[in-house]
């Protein structure tokens, strides 16, 4: 078999990237091993503007949101799923400190944020004491079912190989690779957290983070809305609500912990007034580093690697993006941000 790209992984940084190439008419191979609880699998796939303690708008935002609602849209036509919704965050100031903070950037991001929002809508389900904001427009993304429909295109056309990627098994030639019996012009990692025990990329500074979640049945709690105060509360399915996250940097495994589920459970009781009952609790690592930027592009020293990784704790927003932008620096030599580009290392 012979190709332009082996792709390795199929998580939201692989599955952008593989549609992106197709839809530019380069041929790809995606490999990836099917693990039940990757970073992908058990984001809540929301994209908002202006996150942190200090509620900034986050980097680039302008530039992403704008071609994620584009590439996430085209997917929606390409695969004839619904996975794109325009959605609001009310954001429940937990202490005076943060209804401080917000009410701070007020004007400077008030193409993002306001106070304008009536608290007797949500004081039936929730209790409240530092006041409401609310952040518009973010996005939700049904990620679940887009590596779904993505892995079904894939299989269908024979794209996808479901298999563990062995690098000792990848030869490298000038301006090609060698896999089992695949040829390609290039290799391109997109397999998250496991691009630190890969030998190319050592040089880069991953310094991964573990989140945790519950799956919470709330029957009659309003679906159209992100609800936000230490937690988030996020609609999943039916009357299922995603419940997190926690930022934990040193973990000793991946594993769902009890130290978690007690706390979010003890902050759930305090905040949620109607009946809920929870259905499951799942983990997983991001891929983060300590520059809190992506690492994008082929290798100096080895043109026929490359990477899309570091998306840490926004994959959402900048997969299509970054996808999008290093595609066209292969079609048209324009340049991948510089703060991006992994040749900074
Ligand atoms: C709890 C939690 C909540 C989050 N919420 C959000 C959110 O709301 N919004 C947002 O933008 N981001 C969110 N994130 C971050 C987001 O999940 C990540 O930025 C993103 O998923 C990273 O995607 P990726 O494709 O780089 O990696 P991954 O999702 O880890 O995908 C890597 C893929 O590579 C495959 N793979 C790895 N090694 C091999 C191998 N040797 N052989 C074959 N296949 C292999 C894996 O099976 C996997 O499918 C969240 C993360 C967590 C943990």
């Amino acid at each position: 078999m012979e190709v332009d790209f082996i792709i390795i992984g199929q998580g939201i940084a692989g599955t952008m990237l593989s549609y992106q190439l197709l839809q530019n008419n380069f041929s790809c191979i995606v490999i990836d091993e099917s693990r039940p609880f990757t970073a992908s699998k058990v984001a809540s796939g929301v994209i908002n503007p202006i996150t942190g303690r200090r509620f900034v708008k986050t980097w680039m935002i302008d530039d992403v949101m704008p071609i994620a609602k584009q590439q996430y849209q085209a997917l929606e036509n390409f695969l004839q799923i619904a996975i794109f919704q325009e959605t609001k965050v009310i954001d429940f100031h937990p202490t005076l400190q943060m209804q401080q903070a917000f009410n701070k950037r007020l004007i400077k991001e008030k193409d993002y944020i306001t106070d304008e929002i009536s608290s007797s809508t949500y004081q039936e389900y929730f209790n409240f004491h530092y006041g409401l904001g609310k952040i518009a427009p973010c996005y939700l993304i049904d990620i679940n079912k887009l590596l779904s429909a993505w892995k079904k295109y894939l299989i269908e056309h024979n794209i996808l190989i479901e298999e563990i990627f062995n690098e000792a098994d990848l030869v490298l030639e000038d301006n090609q690779v060698f896999y089992k019996n695949i040829k390609a012009k290039k290799i391109i990692y997109c397999n998250g957290v496991n691009a630190v025990q890969s030998k190319w990329f050592k040089q880069l500074p991953f310094a991964l983070n573990k989140g945790e979640v519950l799956f919470i049945k709330i029957p009659n709690l309003p679906t159209n809305n992100i609800y936000k105060n230490s937690f988030s509360l996020i609609h999943w399915k039916d009357d299922i609500f995603w419940l997190g996250s926690s930022y934990e940097w040193n973990f000793n495994d991946e594993l769902p912990s009890e130290e978690f589920k007690s706390k979010a459970i003890k902050a759930l009781d305090q905040w949620l007034k109607i009946p809920y009952s929870i259905i499951d609790h799942v983990a997983s690592i991001r891929p983060t580093n300590t520059e809190r930027r992506p690492f994008i592009g082929f290798l100096p020293q080895q043109p026929q690697i490359g990477i899309l990784n570091g998306l840490g704790t926004k994959g959402c927003s900048l997969a299509p993006y970054f996808a999008n932008e290093w595609i066209q620096n292969m079609l048209h030599q324009t340049p991948i941000q510089k703060e991006a580009n992994v040749n900074r290392f």
